[in-house]
């Protein structure tokens, strides 16, 4: 490779096998003055693996997206082969394990089963995510969202509370309220903002916990604070990179909403989905749900290994018809099967996995668009029969 001051960094492609690398810094002197471009090649040759393997930690934990990481892995051979190393994949950033459902495929199943193997407690979430939900592989999906919430991943414990107040996957006796409201505990105990929602609505409403109306709008004001905190400091950081310059104006970038007491906070910090929601999301847009999890047992067995006894799977050909989406903008979690998800109970149009998608989507969107249909069709049509009834024949 050619630098800027014109010295080479030789490839071993292109000067012959390489040196046998050394574990242990550079026990020789500095090159020899004159030696030239090949002089620098050693230099980089002679790098420990070790270094070489901290340096690419370091690119894989500051990535701000997968390219970023795979573009430092295309810069030579060596760097290919570090990047691959377990250390490398642990460290890898939530952005830098972020595949977009437009860019997935074989290889973007592949690299993040690498970085979960290696213990990137995201990535374990993230394709535990997409198995479970987009590839109908339920055992294998379930067990990556729970190897990522034993590590404390806040995201994969709040999905797995949603998992078992819904039972999804399986059947409607399959639904186990305590173990929900268990690990939406542990996950409000971790910051999940909206863990702490849904458990404020299961204490009000003693669902899976024992009832206790204060303690229930206790946990929602707290909610609401942290979700004012986030805007507030999402506000900020835009306004900071608007005066510097070159920044996007604050304003629209995220909606206001105080959820549950009608005063006005924020959605969520930024206005963005966690990687994982904004995946479904994209995934079901370009995908009618039905053909998706029609093809979800193909995709699964194909992807997965066959070790992998998935008894809850499926979701394909009859089943699948009739599922729906959160209609939570920023959830994207599908119906496993039918009517799994609560309706509103007005209008009966829009359904949610959660309470906690529910109060959001109630403060965003449907406060303003719901309205009892059904109702104001009887009360139409109601005067319309009485008067033909009263009427006299002719
Ligand atoms: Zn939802
Ligand atoms: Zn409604």
């Amino acid at each position: 490779m050619r630098t800027r001051r014109g010295a080479c960094y030789c490839s071993p492609c292109q000067d012959g096998p390489r040196r046998k690398r050394r574990r242990v810094g550079v026990a020789e002197g500095p090159a020899p003055a004159g030696s030239g471009a090949g002089a620098c090649g050693d230099m980089f040759d002679e790098l420990p693996d070790d270094l070489v393997v901290s340096i690419l930690a370091d690119v894989a934990a500051s990535a701000r997206s997968p390219a970023d990481l795979a573009g430092a892995m295309l810069t030579c051979k060596r760097f290919r082969e570090l990047g691959g190393n377990k250390v490398v994949l642990a460290r890898a950033s939530p952005r830098c394990v972020a595949v977009r459902a437009g860019a997935w495929s074989d290889a973007a199943h592949r690299f993040l089963q690498r970085c979960a193997d290696a213990g990137n407690l995201d990535a374990c979430y993230l394709l535990g995510m997409i198995r479970f939900y987009c590839l109908g592989s339920r055992g294998s999906g379930a067990a990556l969202m729970a190897a990522a919430a034993v590590g404390g991943h806040r995201e994969a414990l709040y999905s797995l509370a949603v998992i078992q107040f819904n039972g999804s996957g399986g059947t409607k006796d399959d639904r186990d309220l305590r173990a929900g409201a268990a690990l939406c505990a542990r996950a409000a105990s971790l910051g999940h903002v909206d863990a702490l929602r849904e458990l404020g609505h299961c204490l009000q409403d003693g669902y899976g916990v024992r009832r206790s109306v204060l303690d229930g709008r206790r946990l929602l004001i707290q909610a609401n604070a942290r979700e004012l905190a986030a805007a507030v400091a999402a506000s900020a950081s835009l306004l900071r990179a608007a005066a510097g310059g070159g920044g996007k104006p604050a304003s629209r970038r995220h909606s206001c909403l105080l959820s549950d007491f009608g005063c006005h906070a924020a959605a969520k910090a930024g206005g963005e989905a966690h990687a994982a929601n904004r995946f479904l999301v994209d995934w079901f847009a370009s995908r009618p749900l039905a053909a998706a999890a029609a093809t979800a047992a193909a995709s699964a067995t194909a992807a997965v290994s066959a070790a992998e006894d998935d008894g809850g799977a499926g979701g394909g050909g009859d089943e699948s018809c009739g599922l729906r989406l959160c209609s939570h903008a920023l959830c994207g979690r599908p119906e496993t099967r039918r009517h799994e998800f609560r309706r509103c109970s007005v209008c009966g149009v829009v359904n949610y996995c959660s309470r906690a998608c529910q109060a959001l989507h109630w403060k965003t969107a449907h406060k303003a668009e719901c309205t009892p249909m059904d109702r104001w069709l009887d009360n139409a049509v109601a005067p319309n029969a009485a008067a033909a009834m009263a009427a006299p024949a002719p």
